[in-house]
């Protein structure tokens, strides 16, 4: 469906479900509930993934830290998410990956503790990876370690993703089974039967019988287009990484511990070391977040704690996290996702992670009264039939397997159309595997709509350090005309 098509379907149709942001959480509910037959809206007032769900440390994780905080339950749910998500729904797209926890002398835990943990993280997880090892076999894994001072490290697995894609992917889900699906349209006003959303310069007046509001940071600010008295329910940390130079010959993460609580990571991640992240309270508007100088020093010193000789820096990122409970909800301060409804029935759904956006997803449907739930995992489109694909041309193996991660088994799809304009199995920018047929794709598939939307959440050409005007998100400058499809 093409983007006059969608608007008039939207204004047109009486749906059962609308759904209020197109980050991983709205997606996901999206997704959810149209595999259950309901018939679904989602709108997106920017780029979908383009806050918080493309500014993730793109973990797909039980979380070590709530171990320190003795949720149990919390890590095996999150574990056990994490191996749907790698067998059954996106397995190209979310990847196994060893994590090097090194433990120096002066450093915040005792050795035993660490090791301790990690057993029991790895008992969780049903890993057969754990434990201690020796330095020798962790700078076979981290070529960049630290030594200096290292007593030992541990070892566990968790994995990684591109969050943003994974996103997209849920999106594209939701549209296969018929859901509208509208980035760049912004809900204005929300009714007991349904919402006003301004698209391209006209406001439409959507009708639905149940809508959830998915809007992350923004989620006090649409509680309070339903009850302009609701009182603040979230707190927001930014959190900000940077994409440096190297990742080379790196088969593992590294984790690096602060004091007892607090850990940063150094990821090889799409082709780069994806670095942080940092945790400040921010106070003020969503939009107002940035990266400072400090934030920068910070996030290269924690760094080098473990790693040395760090590269150049391409690129830097934001994003917010939402802490439940604002003043006042200290009951829910606690937990994970809080659900609350308003006075007209819209359900809000407030924090949790990107690794458990699927069990959010059919919490959320729980709370709205949908009946006999199918938690079993389901493939996102891309996901079945990797180990076949019937590429259409010769690829060389690096790009073959850029596209495998990013499409799974759509990317003969993606290259369709180099069949008749080979110009399009040219490269994106210098320096990256994308392609071309990527950005035609992005914007005839996928709805990227903005050079931004192409080159930052639909493929990795922003990692090349070319930069891009960023609203939110993202901290880099003007791309190269090259880019521009
Ligand atoms: C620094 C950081 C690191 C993290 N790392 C990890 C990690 O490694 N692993 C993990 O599992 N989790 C991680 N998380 C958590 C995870 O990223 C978030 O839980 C998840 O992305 C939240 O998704 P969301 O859909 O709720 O919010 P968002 O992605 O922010 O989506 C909300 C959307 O609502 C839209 N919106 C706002 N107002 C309107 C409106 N009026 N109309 C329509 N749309 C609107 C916004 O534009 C936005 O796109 C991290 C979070 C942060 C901040």
């Amino acid at each position: 469906m093409d983007r006059v098509a969608s608007i008039e379907q939207l204004a047109a149709r009486q749906f059962d479900l609308l759904v209020i942001g197109g980050g991983i959480i709205g997606a996901g509910i999206a997704e959810a509930a149209s595999a259950h037959g309901l018939d679904v809206a989602l709108v997106e007032r920017s780029d979908f993934a383009g806050a918080t769900s493309s500014a993730s440390t793109k973990l797909v994780h039980g979380g070590l830290r709530y171990l320190q905080m003795g949720d149990v339950r919390l890590v095996r749910e999150a574990h056990q998410e994490r191996r749907y998500l790698m067998s059954v729904v996106a397995p190209h797209l979310v990847q196994r990956l060893p994590f090097v926890f090194p433990l120096y002398r002066n450093g915040p835990h005792r050795p035993w503790v660490v090791r301790t943990g990690v057993l029991l993280y790895s008992a969780l997880a049903r890993a057969r990876l754990n434990g201690r090892v020796s330095t020798k076999r962790a700078l076979r894994l981290v070529p960049q370690l630290r030594t200096e001072g290292l007593h030992s490290s541990a070892l566990y697995a968790d994995a990684w993703t591109n969050d943003g894609r994974l996103t997209i992917a849920n999106v594209r889900a939701a549209a296969d089974r018929n859901a509208v699906v509208l980035n760049y349209a912004e809900v204005t006003a929300v009714r007991e039967d349904g919402a006003d959303v301004l698209v391209d310069g006209r406001t439409v007046r959507v009708a639905a019988r149940l809508i959830v509001n998915a809007t992350g940071p923004w989620l006090d600010r649409i509680r309070r287009l339903e009850d302009p008295d609701a009182a603040p329910s979230v707190r927001l940390s930014k959190g900000v990484h940077l994409i440096v130079d190297g990742g080379e010959g790196w088969s593992a993460a590294v984790t690096i511990p602060h004091d007892k609580v607090r850990v940063s990571f150094a990821i090889p991640w799409e082709g780069k070391l994806l670095l942080g992240t940092t945790d400040t309270l921010h106070e003020g508007e969503p939009e107002d977040g940035r990266v400072t100088d400090e934030d920068v020093q910070t996030i290269l010193d924690e760094a080098s704690v473990a790693v040395h000789d760090l590269g150049a820096v391409r690129a830097s990122f934001w994003g917010l996290r939402v802490l439940p409970g604002g003043p006042g909800a200290t009951a829910n301060a606690r937990r994970e996702t809080v659900y609350t409804r308003g006075p007209s029935g819209m359900l809000s759904v407030a924090g949790g992670k990107l690794t458990t956006y699927r069990r959010i997803a059919l919490d959320a449907l729980e709370q709205l009264g949908i009946r006999n739930l199918d938690r079993q995992p389901r493939p996102l489109p891309g996901a079945t039939g990797l180990a076949r694909i019937p590429w259409p041309m010769e690829l060389d193996a690096a790009t073959r397997t850029h596209l495998l991660h990013l499409y799974g088994s759509l990317g003969p799809e993606v290259l369709a159309p180099a069949l008749d304009d080979p110009s399009l199995l040219e490269p994106l920018v210098p320096g990256r595997p994308d392609l071309r047929a990527q950005a035609l794709y992005a914007r005839e598939h996928e709805w990227a709509r903005t050079d931004e939307d192409v080159l930052r959440r639909r493929t990795t050409a922003w990692l090349s350090g070319l930069g891009l005007d960023s609203e939110h998100g993202s901290e880099v400058s003007t791309a190269d005309p090259a880019a521009r499809s």
